[in-house]
C-alpha cells in the first residue's frame, strides 16, 4: 500500500483540484478535497440561518454537525447529518460565505482533526490552503500552485459558464481577489507557501505540463511502495 503523502495549496483558481485529482489517479492515492468540508459547513450554517460571521454559533454548529468526506470515484462527496450535500457547495452564496467561515478557529479545529484522520492513513493527495504548513506539515511532496487573478478569473468564469451559471467576469475577479484576501490574512492557518513547498505558477501553463512536474517530484518517494 502507497504511504505518500502530497500537499497542494495556492489561491482559488489555480487550478489545484483539477491537478490533485490527476496527480491522484496517476499514481493510485486518494484525493481529499479539504475546500468542499469548509463548503459543506458554510452550506449547512446558510441552511441554519446562521450568520457567516457569527463566530461562536458556528463553533456549535461545528461540534454539532457530523460530517463525512466519502471519497468516490475521482473526486469526493461530503454528507451532513446523513445528507449528501456535494450537490450544493458550489453555489455561489457558499463561496461568497466560505471565508469567514474558514476564519473561525472552531471550524478549522475540527475540519483539520478530520483531515489529519486522512493523512494518518497516508496514500493521500490532499488539497487546500493550509495543508503543507498546518493539516499535513509532515508530507513528502508540499507544492504551492498559484497563477496570475487575471488568469484564474479567466478559468472561473470558463468553468462557472461550463456549468450553465451566467457570470460577470469583473464580479468574478472582484471575488477571487477577495477570497484570497480573507484567506491570507486570517489569524489562524493562513493561505501561504510553507518554506519547502514547490511554488508553481500555472499561469499559461497546460494541465498535463504541471501534472508531471508534481509527477517528477513524487517518483524518488515512491520508490520501494510499488512503482
Ligand atoms: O478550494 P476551495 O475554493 O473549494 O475552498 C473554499 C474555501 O475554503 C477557501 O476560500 C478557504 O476559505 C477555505 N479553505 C480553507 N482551508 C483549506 C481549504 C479551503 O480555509 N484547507
Amino acid at each position: 500500500m502507497k504511504r505518500l503523502r502530497v500537499a497542494i495549496d495556492g489561491p482559488a483558481g489555480a487550478g489545484k483540484s483539477t491537478i490533485a485529482r490527476r496527480v491522484a489517479e496517476a499514481l493510485g492515492l486518494l484525493y481529499v478535497d479539504t475546500g468542499a468540508m469548509y463548503r459543506a459547513i458554510t452550506w449547512t450554517a446558510l441552511q441554519e440561518g446562521v450568520d457567516p460571521s457569527d463566530a461562536p454559533a458556528l463553533a456549535g454548529l461545528a461540534n454539532r454537525v457530523h460530517l463525512e468526506l466519502r471519497p468516490e470515484g475521482e473526486g469526493a462527496r461530503v454528507w451532513i447529518n446523513g445528507r449528501d450535500v456535494t450537490p450544493f457547495l458550489r453555489d455561489p452564496r457558499v463561496t461568497r460565505a466560505v471565508s469567514a467561515v474558514a476564519g473561525v478557529p472552531a471550524i478549522r479545529m475540527r475540519m483539520t482533526e478530520l483531515q489529519r484522520e486522512w493523512a494518518r492513513r497516508g496514500g493521500v493527495v490532499m488539497d487546500g490552503r493550509d495543508i503543507g504548513t498546518a493539516v499535513m506539515p509532515e508530507a513528502e511532496v508540499k507544492v504551492f500552485l498559484t497563477a496570475s487573478l487575471a488568469e484564474r478569473a479567466k478559468r472561473r468564469v470558463e468553468e462557472l459558464r461550463r456549468q450553465g451559471h451566467a457570470c460577470d467576469p469583473d464580479q468574478v475577479e472582484r471575488e477571487l481577489a477577495e477570497r484570497d484576501r480573507a484567506d491570507t490574512a486570517r489569524d489562524v492557518s493562513p493561505l501561504v507557501r510553507a518554506p519547502d513547498a514547490r511554488l508553481i505558477d500555472t499561469t499559461g501553463r497546460d494541465v498535463d505540463s504541471v501534472v508531471r512536474e508534481i509527477l517528477t517530484l513524487c517518483r524518488p518517494f515512491l520508490r520501494g511502495e510499488g512503482e
